[in-house]
């Protein structure tokens, strides 16, 4: 019976293990076999993917690229890394995303094949991307994941993500090579800001309380307004009133002396509502606390006003004896003008102006003001994202003392630069830093006493706005374009606030960042642009190149640049948007362009465009430019807009677009085409040729029949371009009824 079980055993260890025992009586084991210790054992054979190197070996070495981890006993067969996982699914949910795969083919002969998540964030598809940040959640972790799924949140709207799965097992970290993956590309969508956090009580009175809270973490958007609601801490929840405001502050009037109320505030994007923060409590004054409070601070009141008319009879005779000291020569009378440039002209009191760096006689005197020099041991670059005039442009980290590290972009003055080259590039930066404001880039400061000389600004995710769209063609909703218009627009009416004279939104780049909100950058030399390299540009009379397509013609003409001519262009701008990144007037030439806006041609409205947006470019571009719109009154038209949707449902029927003056390559005359390839192509749909041919769509005479059904079945996925593509099918089938009814 013994005998019959050890046999079992050696049995069932010669099956599991697939290596055979030999035994060699106290001799050195040959090649191939091994003992561990000294002594009257067996010689056992190499474990698969080892063999000795010596004869008389006490242990097997693995074959390249098969190791043993510390823990596996000698026995054991070497092993390898893991395959890459395999059919990896992506299940986006605003900002969501769950990641589900199955396990590698090959597990490199382990059973502990464990599972990473790599999370790279990529701009506009320039080829960069970078590590996402420490606020990305992944459940249940990140690393060493034992399930074949992971659920990850907090990512950024709208924003390209690649995640890597990488499957290791015990032996991955003795392989040199990285661990094998299988990776999937990912675009969120768009998300309602996150909760807001806090409520802080600010003032209370019988009747009122004042709040204040905080932005939401991730706005994801810009906030368009808060609403409050509150309610009687003793009362049902259903009773309660909702109070809007546009800043996160809010004064809340017409409630009950010495009651508690229960407080609830949440933000609003393009996308709306966030959830509602968690409930505050806070209570108003009874009228006997009102009325001690005011007894109380009786004393500090008068007090106060008494100090305060002893402080003004003090400045005013500073002031006469300083002024009647003080020649007009003096030397501080410097300071006071430019002190002026802040508070002269039509502003208020107080309000900035901008100061062309180029008036300081010493143009690094302006860097020094506006600028706030960096250590160069706090940048650290990534990597190139694009050039500039005067050299590359990276992405890279911040890191400041007592600072948060943030991603930037570091623009460097190439090698070999003049006196005036360098000065050239600082102004841009003189002029950034003189701006504050959501839609204009942000200047963090400039690197000049290392080399190479930088400058730095706040990280825009999706790049150049142009670009960007014409990645993510019919991607947005008709509010998430409005929301990036109205940012340009504020970007820019604050600088005609500022009396920045050399606004010129033409010669402007427009960059967009990871919340979808774009802001206008570029504020380099290059106002009078190369506008195009196909065409020989077109040289004002005045002399200069100028951008044509988005140039009001008094600027073409006689270079009269002022904020009715931004308007104009942008009017193009809006239009560029709304056609996802189509060029201005397609390919006709910058004479023609000219000649056909002299004859009051304009641009038609782009595809799916709301009849209202088309206005306002209309509008924009008025012959005569007192009566285009202001900065002003644009920001307020959108806002309008993106307040009321419903004003954005009339877009233009594409057979009333036929009395437009210029024609519109929105609806292409299908007779042109001889073959369904070509009309793919003229919608900027060529994407999908091979897709149409392999399920048979080869003939208008079946394209023209086609239903949403058969767009996705063909494996148009994007709703953007299923829109498109229905579009124009529906607009061939009206030409072919048109064609057939005349010939019959
Ligand atoms: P610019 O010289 O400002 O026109 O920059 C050249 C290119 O670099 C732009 O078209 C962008 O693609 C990129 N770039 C410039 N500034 C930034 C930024 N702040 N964030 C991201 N990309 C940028």
């Amino acid at each position: 019976m013994h005998f019959v079980l050890k046999l079992a055993g050696l049995i069932s260890f010669f099956c599991h293990s697939s290596y055979p025992l030999l035994y060699i009586s106290n001799t050195a084991c040959g090649s191939g076999f091994f003992k561990a210790a000294q002594g009257d054992h067996k010689c056992l054979q190499c474990p698969i993917n080892s063999r000795t190197t010596s004869e008389g070996a006490t242990n097997c070495v693995c074959r390249n690229g098969y190791y043993r981890s510390d823990s596996d006993p000698s026995q054991m067969p070497c092993t390898t890394v893991p395959s890459a996982p395999q059919n990896v699914i992506s299940i986006v949910n605003e900002t969501s995303l769950r990641l589900e795969w199955s396990p590698p083919l090959e597990g490199g002969g382990r059973e502990d094949v464990v599972y990473n998540i790599i999370c790279k964030s990529c701009g506009s598809g320039r080829g960069g991307c970078t590590r996402c940040g420490d606020n990305v959640q992944f459940v249940p972790r990140q690393l060493g994941l034992t399930d074949t799924s992971v659920h990850i949140n907090d990512l950024l709207a709208h924003t390209q993500y690649t995640f890597e799965i990488q499957a290791v097992n015990g032996v991955s970290d003795q392989s040199p090579y990285s661990p094998q993956y299988t990776s999937v590309n990912i675009t969120t969508n768009q998300a309602a800001p996150s909760a807001v956090s806090i409520i802080h009580q600010v003032g209370r009175a019988p009747n009122s309380i004042t709040l204040s809270w905080s932005q939401p973490d991730q706005p994801n958007g810009v906030i368009l307004d808060y609403e409050l609601q509150y309610y009687e801490k003793n009362q049902a929840e259903w009773n309660s009133s909702l109070t809007r405001s546009q800043t996160n502050t809010a004064v809340i009037r017409g409630l009950k002396p010495g009651t508690i109320y229960v407080f609830q505030v949440r933000a609003r994007t393009v996308a709306g509502f966030g959830r509602f923060s968690g409930k505050m409590y806070f209570q108003t004054m009874t009228e006997e606390e009102y009325n001690s409070s005011i007894q109380e601070k009786l004393p500090l009141i008068i007090g106060s006003a008494a100090a305060g008319v002893v402080f003004i009879i003090a400045i005013t005779v500073f002031i006469i004896v300083c002024c009647s000291r003080r020649g007009p020569d003096s030397p501080e009378s410097d300071n006071t003008d430019k002190l002026q440039h802040y508070t002269s002209g039509h502003m208020s009191p107080g309000m900035k102006i901008y100061i062309d760096p180029f008036t300081y006689e010493d143009p690094n005197e302006a860097v020094r003001e506006f600028a706030k020099e960096i250590d160069i041991s706090c940048v650290k670059i990534e990597q190139v994202i694009g050039a500039g005039e005067f050299g590359e442009v990276c992405s890279g980290n911040l890191r400041q003392p007592g600072k948060r590290e943030i991603l930037v972009a570091i623009k460097a003055l190439k090698a070999g630069y003049t006196d005036r080259q360098r000065r050239d590039f600082l102004s841009e930066a003189s002029i950034m830093g003189q701006f504050d404001h959501p839609n204009i880039i942000h200047l963090e400061g400039v690197v000049t006493k290392s080399s190479p000389v930088m400058i730095i600004t706040e990280f825009m995710e999706n790049g150049s706005l142009d670009s960007f769209l014409r990645q993510n063609d019919g991607q947005f909703t008709v509010i998430q374009l409005v929301g990036m218009l109205r940012g340009i627009a504020a970007g820019m009416k604050y600088l005609c606030d500022m009396n920045y004279v050399h606004r010129d939104l033409a010669a402007r780049n427009i960059l967009v960042n990871s919340n979808l909100v774009s802001k206008v950058s570029d504020f380099g030399l290059s106002r009078f642009l190369e506008d195009d390299t196909s065409d020989p540009t077109y040289t004002s009379p005045l002399g200069g190149k100028i951008p044509i397509r988005w140039t009001a013609p008094e600027a073409i003409q006689y270079r009269k640049f002022t904020s009715s001519s931004d308007c104009w262009s942008y009017g193009i701008v809006m239009w560029e948007v709304m056609s996802y990144g189509e060029r201005p007037y397609w390919d006709m030439s910058n004479q023609d362009v000219i000649n056909a806006i002299e004859q009051d041609y304009r641009l038609p409205p782009p595809m799916d465009c709301p009849s209202a947006l088309h206005q306002l470019m209309l509008d924009c571009w008025q012959k005569e430019r007192n009566n285009r719109p202001k900065f002003s009154q644009i920001v307020s038209t959108l806002d309008k807009m993106i307040r009321n949707p419903n004003s954005l449902k009339a877009t233009t029927p594409l057979s009333s677009s036929v009395h437009l003056p210029l024609l519109d390559r929105t609806a292409p005359d299908f007779s042109s085409f001889s073959i369904v390839d070509e009309w793919l192509d003229a919608i900027k749909m060529g994407q999908y040729k091979e897709n149409f041919t392999n399920e048979g769509f080869t003939s208008f005479d079946v394209v023209s029949q086609m239903s949403m059904e058969d767009i996705i079945r063909v494996g148009v996925t994007l709703a953007g371009h299923q829109k498109k593509i229905l579009n124009s099918i529906q607009s061939m089938r009206a030409q072919m009824n048109q064609i057939t009814s005349v010939e019959v």
